[in-house]
C-alpha cells in the first residue's frame, strides 16, 4: 500500500524502545503511514514510553497535555501511548487523558494496524495491554531509509527481578525468538547494505534456555557470524550470572563479533548485590573479566553502576571505587539510585540522602573520566578499523565512526567512505573520542 498518512513517534528510554519504535514505523508503513519529523503534520502520534527513568509517568502526562491543542485543531488526529508506561498504567491513561485514543502495551506493536482500524472504523478508544508470549514472523518490510547499523531483537522480557527494576513487570517473562527468524532478519539486513547488527535482549545470555531445541546464545552468535556480507556483530545486554565459558570463547574466534562487552556490575559491594537480587558476587564478576581478558587481552569492557542504593554505606561505596580501579572499565554508565514505582527496592529502609548519593556519584564519575581518557590515550600511535557512520556534526570534511571496541573516532576523509570501513591511525585520545588520520 502507498504511504499517504503521516506518523510521528516520540521515543523515550532505552535501545529496546528505539528498536520497538522502528518496528512500529515499519508495521504502520504497511498500513499507509510515513514517518514525519514534524509533529504538527502528523495524522497519528505515538508516544513510546519508558518507566525505567525517574518521573516517567509525569513526563508522559505532560507530553500528552501539550497535544491537547493539536487534537482540538485536528479532531481526526489519533494519539496513542505504547511501551512500559502504557503497560503499567493501562486504562488509567485513557481515563485521565480525554483526548487520548489508544493505549497499547509492550507486546502490542504487531497488532497496531488492527487497533488503529478499530479507532478509525468504529470510533472506539482502545486499550490493549495483554501479554502475547510469541514473536511474529520476521518482517519482510523494507526499511524506509538506507542504514549502516541495525538492531535485531532476539528475546523479550526478563526473569531476573532485580529489586530496583520494573522491566519484568512491564515486559513479561523471558521468551526467545526462533533462531531461523533472527537469521532471516539479519540476512535481509546484511543484503540490503547494513554493515553492523546488534542483537538485543534484556539478558541475552539466557537466550534459548526456555526452549529445549533452541541454540544457545553462543551457538546463535556463530550462526549470525556466518551471514554473508555482515561486517560487525554486537549484542546487549549481558547478565554476569549467565555468562558462560562458551560465550567467552567466541571472542577473537568469530570474525564479525566486535571486541567489546557491556557487562553491568551495578556495585562493588556483595551485600548490596544481594539486596539488588543480582545473584553473583564481586569475586565471580572479577573472574569473568579475567577470563574475558585472557581470551582477548584488548577487549573493551563497559558497565553500569548504581550509586546510593538503599543502605549503601561509605564502605560499600569504597568497594565500588576499588572495583573501578581494579577493572579499569573503558567507560561507565553511572546513576544515582532513585525509586521506581512498583519495584521492591522502593520499600527498602535507609535510603541514602540524595545529596550524599550525588556526592558519591561525582567522585565516581570524575575518576572514571580520568580512566577513560588514559585508556583512549593509550591507543595513540596505533591503528584501528573504523566503520564510518556519518559526516561529523562539526565539519563536512570530518567523518565519524566507531572502532570494533565501540570507541568514537573522528578523522578527515571522503564522504564516500560513509557505510564502509577504513584503517585509521590514532593521533590523539580524547575524553570521549579518538582523533585520527586515515592510513592506506
Ligand atoms: S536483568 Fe535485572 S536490571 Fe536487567 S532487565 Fe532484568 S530485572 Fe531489569
Amino acid at each position: 500500500m502507498l504511504a499517504e498518512k503521516k506518523l510521528y513517534i516520540a521515543t523515550f528510554g532505552c535501545q529496546m524502545n528505539e528498536y520497538d519504535s522502528e518496528k512500529m514505523a515499519l508495521v504502520l508503513h504497511e498500513s499507509g503511514y510515513d514517518l514525519t519529523p514534524d509533529m504538527e503534520l502528523a495524522d497519528l502520534i505515538l508516544l513510546n514510553t519508558c518507566s525505567i527513568r525517574d518521573k516517567a509517568q509525569q513526563k508522559v502526562y505532560s507530553f500528552l497535555g501539550r497535544l491537547h491543542r493539536l487534537k482540538e485543531q485536528k479532531p481526526e488526529l489519533i494519539i496513542g501511548v505504547g511501551g512500559c508506561v502504557a503497560q503499567q498504567e493501562g486504562v488509567r491513561l485513557l481515563k485521565r487523558v480525554p483526548h487520548l485514543d489508544l493505549v497499547f502495551g509492550t507486546h502490542g506493536i504487531y497488532r497496531l494496524p488492527d487497533l488503529i482500524t478499530r479507532i478509525l472504523v468504529k470510533g472506539e478508544r482502545v486499550v490493549d495491554t495483554d501479554f502475547h508470549y510469541s514473536f511474529p514472523p520476521p518482517t519482510t518490510i523494507k526499511a524506509t531509509r538506507p542504514r549502516i547499523k541495525a538492531t535485531v531483537t532476539i528475546m523479550q522480557g526478563c526473569n531476573n527481578f532485580c529489586t530496583y527494576c520494573i522491566v519484568p513487570y512491564v515486559r513479561g517473562r523471558e521468551i526467545s525468538r526462533p533462531s531461523r527468524d533472527i537469521l532471516k532478519e539479519v540476512t535481509g539486513l546484511a543484503s540490503s547494505g547494513v554493515a553492523e547488527v546488534t542483537l538485543l535482549g534484556q539478558n541475552v545470555n539466557s537466550y534459548g534456555v526456555e526452549q529445549p531445541d533452541s541454540p544457545s546464545f553462543p551457538e546463535l552468535l556463530k550462526q549470525v557470524d556466518a551471514v554473508p556480507n555482515l561486517l560487525r556483530l554486537r549484542f546487549t545486554t549481558s547478565h554476569p550470572k549467565d555468562l558462560s565459558a562458551e560465550l567467552i570463547a567466541t571472542y577473537g574466534t568469530l570474525k564479525t563479533l566486535c571486541e567489546h562487552i557491556h557487562l553491568p556490575v551495578q556495585t562493588g559491594s556483595d551485600r548490596i548485590l544481594r539486596m539488588m537480587n543480582r545473584n553473583y558476587t564481586i569475586e565471580s564478576y572479577l573472574n569473568i573479566i579475567k577470563a574475558l581478558r585472557r581470551q582477548f587481552p584488548t577487549l573493551a569492557v563497559t558497565s553500569d553502576v548504581i550509586v546510593g542504593f538503599p543502605t549503601e554505606t561509605a564502605a560499600d561505596f569504597d568497594n565500588t571505587m576499588a572495583l573501578i580501579e581494579e577493572i579499569r572499565f573503558d567507560s561507565l554508565f553511572s546513576f544515582c539510585y532513585s525509586d521506581r514505582p512498583g519495584t521492591k527496592a522502593t520499600r527498602l529502609p535507609d535510603k541514602v540522602p540524595f545529596e550524599e548519593a550525588a556526592r558519591r556519584l561525582a567522585i565516581l564519575q570524575d575518576r572514571q573520566k580520568e580512566i577513560t581518557l588514559e585508556k583512549n590515550q593509550a591507543l595513540e600511535g596505533g591503528e584501528v578499523e573504523v566503520l564510518v557512520e556519518a559526516l561529523s556534526k562539526k565539519s563536512d570534511s570530518m567523518l565519524q565512526g566507531r572502532t570494533r571496541s565501540n570507541k568514537v573516532v573522528n578523522f578527515m576523509g571522503s564522504p564516500d567512505l560513509v557505510g564502509h570501513t577504513a584503517m585509521v591511525k590514532v593521533l590523539e585520545g580524547r575524553p570521549n573520542s579518538l582523533l585520527g588520520r586515515q592510513v592506506e
